[in-house]
């Protein structure tokens, strides 16, 4: 297969860097040009072509000097979740709006110092609380599949962005699936590492015990050289992050499925999943298994409990964690207020949008006073129960395989929609959020509308390195990854 060069996988272009065929800078311009041509996608919220093309440069010096890595030249960009010192954070909200960091996160830090090249950052819903990328204060993103149907939240910019061919590969964050879901939706692998295992440094904040950023590219193969890269300690800046040097993940991916058990857990494909979508991974899991793994049922009797716990502790999270915008310190400040309870009360009116006003209440609801026992220490109950569950599951197999989502992508701005469903649509990423485990989205064929279908696998702690192995191994013998959205 020819591909055009924004179709190419990370392996292709740095083979092309590699022998001089292209140069970072070209390359730069290429996918900068593409940005612009296809702004209508609403993937991007910032580009700045000579802070890129500087970095294009310092790249090809490199390459030229013999001291790349296998990032150095390849462009990248970031949800505006993950803070930078080049260009504008917004974080999707109206709040950040002007903000400038002036540090780098972790994961910015690290990638640029392995050569990437910076594209810009990616729209997501506000503060990453979405399921559509329907709640970024800046528009909605849209799927290039189908541009009037949804890219995924909360980052549905980073999908969007590579599913489009206007970066080889991106960043984005997971609280409870915006990792997976919009890579899902997308036809695009993305991996949420275990919790801990890449720091949130930088990375604004929005339910702090859940959120994790991972890489987004097409293949397997290019999130285990964008993970390697991002992963590692950084306790010093985070101390929930862990103490465990990174790994080589590109290493392990040629080893074969022979004797690899999947537990598959009954409840996920039954009702609620999609005869679309429940078709599609049925086929991918025989893909497998003709590959020699073999299937396990596996019970996971507490994932219905998952939502609502969920949203308890995410919206508790993020009630405390969004406190610090106050219109004082940084963030949106009402002009002219008559006093200072004016300043707080109209610089948060103004500043956050619809959803996150809702999740601030019912955050400030469910840990206050009267309420914490009887909502907050029950949801943290139940997410240790849950916990267990998957522990006892992966007693009996080495990864589990979940739907991603229950239908494919669905229409943007569709009036019978609530938030409510948006967050039931959550109901097959949460579970390992909430227990920490890592977990991947890898495309596993086509649904209604000839929509992108994911398969979600699910790891035991620090199994990354598993999770991406098979994952590659089910793309030597798929080409899912390699479609292409009409058009793009
Ligand atoms: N859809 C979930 C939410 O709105 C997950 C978002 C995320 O993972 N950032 O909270």
């Amino acid at each position: 297969m020819t591909e055009a060069l924004h179709q190419q996988t990370l392996p292709q272009l740095r083979a092309a860097l590699q022998a001089g065929q292209l140069s970072a800078t070209e390359l730069a311009q290429h996918f900068l040009q593409r940005i612009q041509a296809h702004a209508d996608l609403g993937a991007f919220l910032a580009t700045d072509e000579a802070v890129t093309l500087a970095q294009a440069r310092a790249a090809d010096a490199r390459l030229s000097q013999g001291d790349a890595t296998v990032l150095t030249g390849i462009p990248v960009a970031h949800k505006d979740l993950l803070v930078t010192r080049e260009f504008p954070t917004t974080a999707g909200s109206r709040m950040l709006t002007g903000y400038r960091s002036p540090f780098d996160a972790t994961v910015v830090q690290r990638l640029g110092a392995a050569g990437m090249v910076c594209l810009g950052k990616l729209n997501c819903d506000e503060f990453g609380m979405g399921s559509g990328n329907e709640n970024s204060a800046f528009g909605p993103v849209h799927n290039p599949w189908d541009p009037s149907r949804v890219a995924g939240g909360s980052s549905g910019g980073s999908a969007a962005a590579v599913a489009a061919g206007l970066a080889p590969a991106s960043t984005a964050t997971d609280t409870g699936g915006s990792i997976r879901q919009p890579a899902g939706f997308c036809g695009l692998t993305a991996i949420r590492p275990t919790y801990g295992r890449v720091s949130r440094h930088g990375m604004v904040a929005h339910a702090s015990s859940l959120d994790q950023a991972g890489p987004m590219a097409r293949s397997a193969e290019g999130c285990a050289w964008l993970l390697s890269a991002m992963a590692g300690p950084d306790t010093e800046h985070d101390a929930t992050s862990l103490d465990r040097p990174a790994e080589d993940y590109a290493q392990g991916l040629d080893r074969p499925l022979e004797g690899l058990r999947i537990g598959v857990p009954h409840g996920f494909f039954g009702a609620g999943l999609s005869a679309d979508v429940g078709a599609a991974l049925e086929a991918a899991l025989a893909l497998l298994e003709k590959q020699g793994a073999r299937r396990v049922d596996v019970a996971l009797p507490r994932a219905d409990l998952a939502v609502a716990t969920y949203y308890v502790l995410a919206t508790a999270e993020a009630s405390s964690n969004l406190a610090r915008y106050d219109g004082v310190r940084y963030g949106h400040r009402t002009p002219d207020p008559a006093d200072l309870d004016a300043l707080y009360e109209k610089s948060r009116s103004e500043g956050f949008g619809t959803e996150v006003k809702r999740r601030i209440l019912t955050g400030t609801h469910v840990s206050g006073h009267g309420c914490f026992d009887a909502y907050y220490v029950k949801a943290q109950k139940v997410r240790r129960l849950i916990a267990q569950d998957l522990q006892e599951a992966l007693r009996h197999c080495d990864v589990i395989a979940a739907p991603v989502a229950p239908t494919v992508a669905w229409p943007l701005g569709a009036p019978e929609r609530s938030a409510l469903d948006d967050y039931l649509a959550d109901v097959y990423t949460i579970p390992a959020s909430l227990a920490g485990l890592p977990a991947m989205s890898v495309p596993a064929g086509f649904g209604a509308g000839g929509l992108p279908v994911g398969l979600q696998l699910i790891g035991n702690y620090l199994q990354e390195g598993r999770l991406l192995n098979i994952a590659h191994q089910f793309q030597q013998h798929s080409d899912f990854h390699r479609q292409h959205a009409k058009g793009f």
